[in-house]
């Protein structure tokens, strides 16, 4: 199962995922280190003397930024470290959309146990989606958890932390409550291109197969100018491009009093000086209006990409699912779009064998990855979660035909990008440099406006992160292209 908005994005040609595995995600989804292999740094101990703190963050972008903050609200007192085995704290941040999110979270705790067991005064916290659901459950599971935070009650762990130092049992602080004026502003040093700012918080939407209104709470926008304020700090520190984030990230202001709309906070966002760059994910199709072509159309610093979940092309589904749009609404947004914005690039999230879903209503979802032509999407197997309306739906699709809709609407997804990719051939491209590349760490790489994933072909010693250059696009593999610089930085 997916929400609309931060997690979703695909592996292949999104900007978010290099900034993802940047700094926080250390260790990742992709395993843990916790293996004998790892821990070779000094036990309790950071970068700057004072003991290590380790976050292993899952799921999506909403979290990632979760992680920044605490990284921040806990700086005076602990230095980030790369494995669990270097830290004095250990906080999991977790995320209950992805599959089995208890599992995963009790699995790694009981790896965590021999750290906490060695006496050495290790703390174990856990937060996010899954400490927001689960709560006092998560104490009374496993005593090695000195305490839970919800995903409002950031800036409380400091002082959890104290508590469960000072002796008290292990705390638990899941309310719901706003927040946002007691947590630091920006992310965390300086260097980073790109950098999220969150938005909103929670979802008003409740689609049956989603668990973030339960444990993101009612949709709330944070104020006009305490996004400019983190969005000025961010350029401050280095950022040139800003990602604002929020589970339906263009129903922001419509909470405010007095309301506010969202292509308003683009255009303020965009007048912050140093800002070149605009993005956001992920927009709901029925917030998206007439306006919203008009500004990305006009104003050149809003990137020429949009990320909307389409979730199904079958109206019976999209009924069941409780979006309340229909194939046509999503079909006449792109059409919109691309007769303001041409060289729009659109990406999606979809989800394959929700239940009831019938041959016919799968072929409708084709249909639409073939009118709209994807450049990227996201797709799933629906898979239930416990507590969801669509959990208890009759009708759950068997996991062979599940499996046989998804890798066919992959394939039909590959084809689709490698003839996006290939029409840039030949043509010349901004792009906002944001690293090197893996393959030869000498050789820059950079993001379109569109967000395609472009390496030069060459190194340039004169240019590095943060640079926008002109490029020309000289050829295309399956997920990236290669271009040549051209002018600029
Ligand atoms: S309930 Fe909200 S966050 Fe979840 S999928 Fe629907 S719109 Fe997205």
């Amino acid at each position: 199962m997916q929400l609309d908005s931060p997690l979703v994005y695909p592996s292949q040609l999104v900007v978010l995922k290099g900034h993802m595995e940047k700094l926080i995600n250390i260790g990742g989804d992709k395993g843990s280190c916790l293996g004998d292999s790892c821990g070779s740094g000094v036990r309790g101990e950071g970068a700057s003397n004072l003991p290590g703190v380790y976050i292993k963050t899952f799921g999506c972008q909403m979290n990632e930024y979760d992680s920044d903050k605490l990284y921040q609200i806990l700086s005076e007192s602990y230095a980030p470290v790369e494995s669990p085995e270097e830290a004095k704290l250990i906080l999991v941040n977790t995320c209950s959309v992805r599959e089995k999110p208890e599992h995963k979270l009790f699995s790694l705790l009981g790896k965590l146990r021999p750290l906490k067991e060695d006496g050495d005064g290790v703390l174990i916290g856990v937060g996010g989606c899954v400490a927001q659901q689960e709560g006092k459950n998560i104490v009374r599971r496993s005593d090695v958890v000195d305490f839970v935070f919800g995903t409002h009650n950031l800036s409380v762990v400091p002082s959890l932390i104290d508590q469960r130092r000072a002796g008290a049992d292990p705390q638990v602080a899941i309310d719901y409550r706003d927040d946002w004026e007691d947590l630091p502003l920006g992310v965390p040093g300086t260097g980073r291109t790109s950098v999220f700012v969150s938005i909103s918080r929670g979802c008003n939407k409740n689609c049956t197969y989603c668990i973030v209104p339960r444990t993101r709470g009612p949709e709330v926008s944070r104020p006009l100018e305490e996004i400019l304020r983190e969005v000025r700090i961010s350029v401050h520190r280095g950022a040139k491009e800003i990602v604002l984030l929020g589970q339906t990230v263009n129903s922001w202001g419509l909470d405010l009093a007095p309301r506010k709309k969202f292509v308003e906070l683009l255009e303020e966002v965009a007048q912050v000086d140093g800002v070149e760059r605009i993005r956001f994910t992920s927009p709901h199709p029925q917030e998206v209006r007439k306006d919203f072509y008009d500004l990305v159309a006009e104003n050149p610093k809003v990137c020429r990409h949009i990320h909307m979940p389409l979730q199904s092309g079958s109206d019976t589904i999209l009924k069941a699912m409780n979006r309340n749009y229909r194939k046509k609404r999503f079909l006449d947004i792109i059409v919109g779009l691309k007769e303001r914005v041409p060289d729009i690039a659109i990406t999606t999230d979809i989800i394959v064998g929700f239940p009831g879903e019938t041959e016919e209503d799968f072929e409708e979802t084709l249909d639409v990855m073939r009118q709209v032509e994807f450049e990227s999407s996201y797709s799933f197997m629906f898979s239930a979660r416990p507590e969801t309306v669509a959990a208890d739906l009759p009708d759950q699709v068997p996991l062979e035909i599940k499996q046989r809709r998804l890798q066919e609407l992959q394939s039909l997804q590959n084809e689709l990008t490698e003839r996006a990719l290939a029409s840039w051939i030949g043509k010349e491209v901004e792009i906002l440099l944001d690293g090197f590349t893996k393959a030869d760490p000498t050789k820059l790489q950079g993001r379109t406006s569109q967000n395609l994933l472009v390496h030069l072909n060459r190194e340039e010693v004169t240019l590095g992160p943060g640079m926008i250059v002109q490029a020309k696009i000289l050829e295309a593999s399956k997920f990236t292209l290669r271009g040549e610089y051209c002018s600029g930085q």
